[in-house]
């Protein structure tokens, strides 16, 4: 690539583009790496210097750069048609996709409503949980709790049950207030214990809280594995007796599992890796298309489903342009055939790579 093209690229870049989470002043000041290829793990910049993609671009690859198989979906349906709305039409790649994920989820989640990243899976989640509620006439559960160093993503309502002094400092006085309580960190535990000798000493406020206030909770919201707090696993125990302690006191748990999804943990899901922690509602986004295009999900059970019958006032005023979008649905289908085919493969490669980590 001739040193003249980059240069003006580049240019044009720190003249016209503004990048996500980027401190100006340094981007400013760096060249920039440009992104032209992608083969497998690695990607290549316009130098043709290659780089090994080993945050999976940011957590959403999962067979590889490229892979044919992936590809050629795509070609096969853009061929067809890219899109058309879900907003009183149907199409036959979304409803296939939803099929798919009713088999790969825990079997009490059933319905799917599609729409477009992370974020927006977890708005749909945080909605759905007011409304069911409001729709079975109970309308002082208003509240969502949620878990310190959590990550939901960017729009506001996601903003508002995650929490970073750095990130929403500007946007405080915007913002609601919300019920969070310490997430579990058992390498840094706060209480000085070992797991599980500790017998969930973090557990206990938590439970105490979620008993005081079931009338004001819909829900709690929680990743299994924290993953922008810095990659820390909750401990099994304490999220099966999150699941109990919720279904006990009439309050929806709500699993994001934006990041752990889709092969992330080895299995499909946290929820069917332990399956005593399955779900009232399940956020998916990051790997459903295997890295190739934003699409998400929010699943529920049947019985959340049916409390939004009966007529307009019950009805879910929420969706994108681009909910079910053709392409992103083709591309998941084949994601997960793919990782329907790896997982098993998968079980030994993660036996290795312990046994090298011991
Ligand atoms: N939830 C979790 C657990 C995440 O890790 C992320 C993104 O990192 C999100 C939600 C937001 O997803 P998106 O960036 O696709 O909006």
């Amino acid at each position: 690539m001739h040193q003249h093209y980059y240069r003006r690229l580049a240019e044009w870049d720190q003249t016209y583009l503004w990048h996500p989470f980027t401190h100006i002043d340094q981007w400013l000041e760096s060249d920039p790496v440009i992104i032209t290829k992608g083969r497998g793990p690695f990607i290549y910049d316009i130098h043709g210097k290659r780089y090994y993609d080993g945050v999976s671009s940011i957590w959403l690859n999962v067979h590889g750069h490229a892979h044919p198989l992936l590809n050629q979906a795509l070609i096969r349906q853009i061929e067809k048609i890219s899109h058309s709305t879900l907003l009183g039409l149907a199409n036959k790649p979304s409803i296939i996709l939803a099929r798919l994920l009713d088999e790969i989820t825990p079997s009490s989640l059933k319905r799917v409503f599609f729409s477009d990243n992370g974020s927006t899976a977890v708005e749909v989640a945080i909605k759905i949980a007011l409304q069911y509620w409001y729709n079975k006439g109970s309308t002082s559960k208003q509240y969502i709790l949620s878990f310190t160093g959590a990550y939901h993503g960017d729009t506001t309502g996601s903003m508002t049950i995650g929490y970073s002094d750095l990130f929403h400092s500007p946007f405080k006085n915007w913002l609601s207030t919300q019920p969070r309580l310490p997430y579990p960190y058992c390498y840094r535990c706060p209480y000085g214990l070992k797991y599980p000798s500790c017998e969930l000493a973090c557990f206990k406020p938590v439970k105490r809280f979620i008993e005081r206030h079931a009338d004001e909770l819909a829900g709690v919201i929680i990743e299994p594995v924290q993953g922008a707090a810095g990659i820390i696993p909750a401990p099994p125990e304490f999220l099966k007796a999150l699941r109990k302690v919720c279904q006990q006191n009439n309050v929806l748990f709500i699993l994001d599992e934006v990041a752990t999804g889709f092969g992330k943990l080895g299995h499909w899901f946290a929820c069917t890796l332990y399956s005593e922690i399955s779900p009232d509602i399940l956020c998916m986004g990051k790997g459903i298309t295997g890295g190739y295009l934003p699409l998400a999900a929010t699943m529920v059970t049947s019985e959340i489903f049916q409390s939004f019958k009966g007529g307009f006032e019950k009805t879910f005023y929420h969706g994108h342009s681009y909910t079910g979008n053709q392409l992103g649905c083709v591309v998941a289908i084949a994601n997960i055939k793919l990782l329907r085919r790896k997982l098993k493969r998968l079980q030994e490669k993660i036996a290795i790579i312990k046994n090298m980590l011991k």
